[in-house]
C-alpha cells in the first residue's frame, strides 16, 4: 500500500529540510507518494492568501501532512499560517516528545519526556481588546470538551507507548474557574485509565521540578499557554530547537513539523540541522502505523548523531543538511 502524504516545504530553510526528509524516508522503504503543496509568503501574490484552499483540501483528503517551517511577519502582514492550519483542521493536540540523544550537547543526559499541549483554547483563542487607551483585556477560554479530549489524548498516547504516568499541569490554585475546570476534567478522565498513574502539578513548581528532577516525569498534559512555554523548556533540556520534533493532531488530520522556525539567515546554505524534521518524520511513520520503520529511522538518526562525523555545525560537525541526511539514509 502506498501512502499519499501532503508535503508543505515551507520557506526559509524549510525546502532544504524537506529535501533531506524525502531522502531519509525513501531509505526506510515505506512507500510514500508526496503531494507537494505550497503555503507562506511566497504564494501570497498568486493566491492572495498565505494558506490557499488547495493546501487545506490536500491535508483534509490525505489526512496526514508534514511541513517545513513557515515565516510569520512580525507586527504587520498576515497571521501565522501555522496557527491557521491548526485552527482550520482542528488539530487540537500538540505532541512534543523530548528525548536525549547521545552526541547532542546538553546539560542533561537521560531526558525522556512527552509534552501534550492543548492547541485550540486558553489565552490563544485570540479574544482580546483594548479597554480605553491604557488598558487591555484578553479572555482565557477553557471548556470541558477541550480539556476532555486533550487529557484523553495524553492517556491514549501513554497507553499505546507503554508510558507509566500522566501529569496534568495547571494553575488552579489561582485560576479556580478556568484551570480549575481543566484539573477537574483531568481527574475525571484519569479515573478511566487505572493502569496509568496520574498526578497534577502547579505550573511554576513544574518548571522548577523539570530543571531539577526531570527523571520523575513522563507524559505531561497542559493547557495551551503553559504547554507552549514548558515544551520549549523541555527542548532546552535535550539540547535545543535543532533536535525537537512535533506533531499537531486532530480527529481527522495530523500535521507533523519541527518545533523550530525557518532560520531565515541560513536560507539556501545547506547548513541547518535536519534532525527535528527527521524526528517529526519518525512520529509521522508511527502515526501511519509503520512502527517498525519508525524505530529503524530513529535508530539511524541516533547512530549518525552519536558517531558525530556527518553532523551539522550546531552538533559540532561540518556536514551540510543533505550530507547528514545521506549518512542517515546510508545507515538505513
Ligand atoms: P528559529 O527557530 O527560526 O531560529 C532560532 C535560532 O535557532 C536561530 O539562531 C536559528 O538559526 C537556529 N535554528 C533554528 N532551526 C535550526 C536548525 N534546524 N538547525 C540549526 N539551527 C537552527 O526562530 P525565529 O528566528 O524566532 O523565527 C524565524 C521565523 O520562523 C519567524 O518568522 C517565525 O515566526 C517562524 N516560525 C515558524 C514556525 C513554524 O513554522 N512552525 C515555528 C517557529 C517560528
Amino acid at each position: 500500500m502506498t501512502y499519499t502524504v501532503t508535503l508543505i516545504p515551507g520557506d526559509g530553510t524549510g525546502p532544504e529540510l524537506t529535501q533531506a526528509l524525502e531522502t531519509v524516508i525513501a531509505a526506510t522503504g515505506v512507500p510514500i507518494e508526496w503531494e507537494r503543496r505550497h503555503a507562506g509568503v511566497d504564494v501570497m501574490e498568486e493566491y492572495g492568501t498565505p494558506l490557499p484552499e488547495q493546501v487545506l483540501e490536500s491535508v483534509r483528503r490525505n489526512k496526514v501532512a508534514i511541513k517545513g517551517p513557515i515565516t510569520t511577519p512580525v507586527g504587520t502582514g498576515f497571521r501565522s499560517v501555522n496557527v491557521a492550519l491548526r485552527k482550520e483542521l482542528d488539530l487540537y493536540a500538540c505532541l512534543r516528545p523530548a528525548e536525549s540523544l547521545k552526541g547532542v550537547r546538553s546539560r542533561y543526559k537521560d531526558i525522556d519526556l512527552v509534552i501534550v499541549r492543548e492547541n485550540t483554547e486558553d489565552l490563544y483563542a485570540g479574544i482580546e481588546h483594548m479597554v480605553g487607551a491604557d488598558a487591555a483585556e484578553s479572555i482565557k477560554i477553557i471548556t470541558r470538551k477541550g480539556s476532555e479530549r486533550i487529557v484523553r489524548f495524553a492517556f491514549e498516547y501513554a497507553r499505546a507507548h507503554d508510558r507509566r504516568k500522566v501529569t496534568a499541569v495547571h494553575k488552579a490554585n489561582i485560576m479556580k474557574c478556568t484551570d480549575g475546570l481543566f484539573l477537574a476534567v483531568a481527574r475525571e478522565v484519569a479515573g478511566r485509565y487505572p493502569d496509568i498513574e496520574f498526578e497534577d502539578r502547579i505550573v511554576d513548581n513544574m518548571c522548577m521540578q523539570l530543571v531539577q528532577k526531570p527523571e520523575l516525569y513522563d507524559v505531561l498534559v497542559l493547557p495551551n499557554l503553559y504547554g507552549d512555554i514548558v515544551s520549549d523548556l523541555c527542548a532546552g533540556l535535550i539540547g535545543g530547537l535543532g533536535v525537537a520534533p512535533g506533531a499537531n493532531i486532530g480527529e481527522s488530520a495530523a500535521v507533523f513539523e519541527p518545533v523550530h522556525g525557518s532560520a531565515p539567515k541560513y536560507t539556501g546554505q545547506n547548513k541547518v540541522n535536519p534532525t527535528a524534521l527527521l524526528l517529526s518524520g519518525v512520529l509521522m511513520l508511527d502515526h501511519l502505523g509503520e512502527a517498525e520503520a519508525a524505530k529503524r529511522m530513529h535508530a539511524a538518526i541516533a547512530a549518525v548523531i552519536a558517531e558525530g562525523k556527518d553532523v551539522t555545525y550546531d552538533l559540532g560537525g561540518a556536514a551540510g543538511t543533505q550530507q547528514m541526511a545521506a549518512a542517515i539514509a546510508c545507515r538505513l
